[in-house]
């Protein structure tokens, strides 16, 4: 019994990690949190409450991002914004609304639109463009 009790204190930590923040966080984050409350949890123990959890439609992911599965404690459909240069995660607000395109016949039960680009805080700290040169060097080499 204090077993069972014990397994749910820590997928209530866990879940509560992840929707305590909007930074759309990995497991070791998750675990990084959890960690002082609960000292006794594993690295091991969190990846196994984020999968029930998961299973149970109460997390959601979003994705690898730098070789890192993130997951988010909204489940209801939105849009994400993911930083190529910091790895950061953002809800966007509103956009499209949510209709069901004509697929012929396909049913879609899930959709994901994702944008990929450089947030406001990466895109302030670099002054200058220097990514060009870099790439016209690798197209002009053959
Ligand atoms: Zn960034
Ligand atoms: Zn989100």
């Amino acid at each position: 019994m204090s077993q069972a009790r014990n397994y749910s204190k820590k997928r209530e930590a866990v879940l509560e990690a992840v929707r305590s923040t909007k930074c759309h966080p990995g497991a070791r984050w998750i675990y990084e949190q959890v960690k002082p409350k609960l000292p006794d949890i594993s690295l091991g123990t969190v990846y196994r409450n984020i999968k029930v959890c998961r299973e149970e439609g109460l997390l959601a992911s979003v994705g690898v991002v730098n070789n890192e599965e993130r997951f988010d404690g909204i489940v209801e459909p939105h849009q994400h914004a993911i930083c190529t240069k910091c790895g950061s995660i953002m809800d966007v607000e509103s956009a499209a609304p949510a209709g069901q395109p004509s697929l012929n016949g396909f049913a879609v039960d899930n959709r994901r639109t994702v944008f990929y680009g450089v947030c406001a805080k990466c895109s302030g700290q670099k002054k200058g463009f220097k990514g060009f040169g870099r790439l016209v060097g690798r197209f002009g080499k053959n």
